[in-house]
């Protein structure tokens, strides 16, 4: 009897948990779409999985789903068909400054430094890394200023010195590039601190050298070096062979300004050669001063190509010879660098760099961040940091970008609806794939009363000969 009673309770209990879960989860049709977005005919460049051909990639969740032939549309929310297009990794420029904000004049981390979102994600960049703009002891202002309010994806290395690049007094100021601190503030925000930057230093001792990579080995991220003036006290032969270790990134590598070029070839110096056989990186870290057609085309033709392509992105670079990302690798398009490698250069291998391997490719299960890139042909100048000009007939041009899987830009509305047809499902359930505004007209201000025409009730009036349905047709074309 007892167990009768506990058994006729348990199929109720079931029963109505059962009808209660039917009420309150929303019925989704039995052909609800897999994926959230869909990039149809693209051509991928991923340099990670060796891709180089079109192929559909499929994005659910922020995550890449699937990379392969014939992606039906029909399984995604949204479907963009994409002709004469590359479809990339999101860039990571792994050299920029945008500790903006603080008011402080002169300072890398003040009126030097830009806003990320303006500069970034119309270029197809994703992830930056800000370059020593703070130190450990401005780091977290830094953080809360930009990281955590940017819809970039914004990384940063911290500077060895305490306060940061705030001027020649506090860079040049040997006591405060300390070791353990950075590398302990380094320790505290891992995979958000992904290195440590020496910059800027004028005197002839390796101090802030030796506690970078210090720091760097505390911490066990890898060191940037602009190795600051050019001193015979410090060649950079010695800190190319001696005192980086493999896994350290030597920017500014093609400015010509610190002995980077063999004085009788043009080509690389022993320092260069001999960094590269040790696994040193050279990072471009073009900025307003750093790329001079001069060296980067003799080490070009000498076979010596960057590791990674960087801006070097401040208020003093961002309008000059230096334009964005894909300005610099643009450059090296017109040197001759096949598309592919100038792609690797721009994701993949930066992420190595930094250590951050989730980003930088279009693995099933990577992070969905994605560039769509065209070619433009036509004619194109490309000034240095001197106003010496390279011509070329194509530049790249970004047209889609994507971050954690949704539309962040959309340069020529790929993903957008014509404006006299009514809305398609997708738009339904655009929060899937867009952060771009894609609610449907009026959501946002029409609360409509029972009898009055909902956000559904698309009706296109009768000066719309191109209405799908022809003028006055009241119903919603299409479904
Ligand atoms: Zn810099």
């Amino acid at each position: 009897m007892n167990l009768r009673l506990l058994l006729f309770v348990a199929v109720l209990t079931s029963l109505s948990v059962g009808l209660y879960a039917q009420k309150n989860t929303p019925a989704l049709p039995p052909s609800s779409p897999d994926y959230d977005l869909l990039l149809k005919g693209g051509h991928v460049i991923d340099a990670k999985n060796d891709i180089d051909e079109v192929y559909d990639v499929a994005i659910k969740d922020g995550k890449i789903a699937k990379v392969a032939k014939d992606i039906p549309a029909s399984y995604a929310v949204k479907t963009v068909v994409l002709k004469d297009m590359y479809v990339v990794p999101g860039l990571i420029d792994i050299h920029t400054h945008v500790y903006a904000g603080t008011g402080e004049r002169n300072s890398y981390a003040g009126d030097d430094s830009v806003y990320p979102d303006g500069f970034t994600l119309r270029g197809g960049v994703t992830t930056i890394v800000d370059a020593g703009s703070s130190g450990w002891r401005n780091f977290e202002d830094f953080k809360d200023r930009i990281i955590d309010r940017s819809q970039t994806r914004v990384l940063a290395m911290l500077n060895i010195v305490g306060h940061g690049m705030r001027g020649a007094k506090f860079e040049d100021d040997t006591t405060d590039m300390q070791a353990e601190p950075s590398a302990a503030m380094a320790k505290k925000y891992p995979n958000v601190i992904v290195g440590i930057k020496t910059a800027h230093y004028v005197g002839p001792e390796w101090i802030p050298v030796e506690q970078a990579v210090k720091a760097g080995t505390i911490a066990n991220i890898p060191v940037m070096v602009d190795f600051g003036a050019r001193r015979v006290e410090r060649p950079l032969y010695l800190l190319l062979e001696e005192k980086l270790r493999p896994g350290d990134i030597y920017t500014h590598a093609f400015s010509g300004e610190r002995g980077e070029q063999d004085f009788a070839t043009g080509g690389p110096g022993r320092g260069m050669r001999e960094g590269r056989a040790r696994g040193i990186y050279f990072d471009v870290g073009h900025g307003q001063a750093s790329f001079a057609w001069f060296t980067a085309i003799p080490l070009y033709k000498a076979g010596f190509a960057p590791d990674s392509i960087s801006t070097d992105l401040h208020i003093d670079s961002m309008n000059a010879g230096m334009k964005d990302m894909l300005n610099v690798g643009d450059k090296y398009l017109a040197m001759g660098m096949p598309l592919k490698e100038v792609i690797r250069d721009m994701t993949w291998n930066p992420a190595k760099e930094i250590r951050q391997t989730q980003l930088g490719n279009l693995s099933e299960g990577a992070i969905a961040d994605v560039a769509i890139l065209s070619i433009q042909h036509g004619e194109f100048g490309f000034d240095d940091a001197y106003s010496t000009y390279v011509k070329s007939d194509k530049k790249m041009q970004d047209e889609l970008t994507i971050k954690d899987g949704k539309v962040v830009y959309d340069l020529n509305a790929l993903t957008g609806e014509p404006w006299d047809q009514a809305p398609s499902k997708s738009v339904q359930q655009a929060k899937r794939w867009t952060k771009l505004r894609a609610q449907g007209f009026g959501y946002s201000h029409w609360h409509p009363l029972p009898g009055q025409p909902t956000i559904q009730d698309w009706r296109p009036y009768p000066f719309m000969p191109s209405g799908p349905n022809g003028p006055q047709d009241g119903r919603p074309a299409r479904k």
